[in-house]
């Protein structure tokens, strides 16, 4: 039988870069950059309600990673490495290993090494906790709190894939393997922004990333920045394997689906070369969504300018009554 030290050093103690010092002490230490702050962000992961008991082990180590390496995206910050906190209902050697693998593989992607963490048993589900670290310049940071009025409203990647495939595996929508095939990739191994937060500092007003649905998360910036916006949704970069799905479930999926990981972002009118060469230079798809106004509130319109009714509410842990 494992102890807890033999699982640490068989699954999570891989040697960390040069500089740092990794697992095995009490504490982790890495150098901070000359002139630079530490950007750092914690994401917790719970059995049955971030992810599904039976999902492969290899997308949930990479998923837990990738939620938190999104926020350094959304923030234009440079990973440093991270640490994980573990809570195990109970001892599978096969299932750590596949956490592991696929945990280890985008932390290799990113240069986010693990260089340390906590190992505990759980008397009930399984709850992953991830902590990133990342550096970025004082002042250049991409805040939710930058968006002025006149700006464009950017989205990276596409939308609505993972909300569709969330529901076809949680039965609210009926089997449908063909399309849960064309997007649970979407859902499960979500490929966080990191280059295109780095290459839209200096570019992009405002930004962040995409984890709750569209509209909840867009208006994050739009009350930091005091502003408001009007979205056109025949603009919206729809994932092509909605194209046959029902308008009503698309339009949720598209404005209110959560699990993006895709990066909303605001830039001067003036600015839009420099975004597309920014997207370009991370290998990343950019669309133009909608405009900063100056009065609150949010309208997303249809082809003809009539602003659409009935808009998803995004996700919310504590619902209002
Ligand atoms: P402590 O008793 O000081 O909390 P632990 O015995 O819990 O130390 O951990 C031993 C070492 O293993 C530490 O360096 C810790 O950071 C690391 N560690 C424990 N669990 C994990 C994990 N899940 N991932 C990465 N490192 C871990
Ligand atoms: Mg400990």
């Amino acid at each position: 039988m494992a102890s807890e030290f033999d699982l640490i050093a068989r699954y999570f103690n891989r040697a960390a870069p040069a500089g740092l010092l990794g697992v095995g002490d009490d504490c982790a230490l890495f150098p901070v950059p000359p002139g630079e702050q530490v950007a750092t962000s914690t994401d917790l992961l719970l059995e049955g309600r971030h992810f599904f008991p039976d999902v492969d082990p290899r997308a949930l180590g990479h998923k837990a990673l990738a939620v938190n390496l999104s926020d350094l995206a959304a923030m234009g910050a440079r990973p440093i490495g991270c640490v994980l906190g573990l809570a195990l209902p109970r001892l599978d050697e096969a299932w750590l290993a596949a956490f592991a693998e696929g945990f280890h593989d985008l932390a290799a992607v990113h240069g986010c090494p693990l260089i340390g963490g906590d190992t505990t048993r759980s008397a009930h589900d399984l709850a992953i906790s991830v902590t990133v670290f990342g550096a970025v310049a004082p002042g250049q940071a991409l805040r939710r709190n930058g968006a002025r009025p006149g700006d464009d409203v950017w989205v990276s990647g596409e939308l609505g894939a993972a909300d569709v495939a969330y529901r076809l595996l949680d039965g609210q929508y009926p089997a449908d393997p063909a399309l849960l095939s064309a997007t649970r990739e979407a859902l499960e191994w979500p490929r966080p922004q990191v280059a295109l937060g780095l290459a839209l500092r200096g570019v992009a007003h405002a930004a962040i990333d995409v984890s709750d649905g569209l509209l909840q998360d867009l208006g994050h910036i739009l009350a930091a920045s005091g502003v408001g916006a009007d979205l056109h949704y025949p603009q919206m970069p729809v994932a092509a394997a909605l194209a046959g799905l029902d308008p009503a479930r698309r339009r949720r999926a598209v404005l209110g689906g959560g699990d993006v990981y895709q990066l909303c972002f605001t830039a001067p009118a003036s600015r839009r070369e420099a975004v597309l060469a920014a997207a370009g230079e991370a290998g990343a798809r950019a669309t133009r969504i909608g405009r900063i106004r100056e009065r609150a509130g949010l309208d997303v319109l249809d082809a003809q300018g009539r602003p659409l009714d009935a808009l998803p509410a995004g996700f919310d842990h504590f619902p209002a009554a």
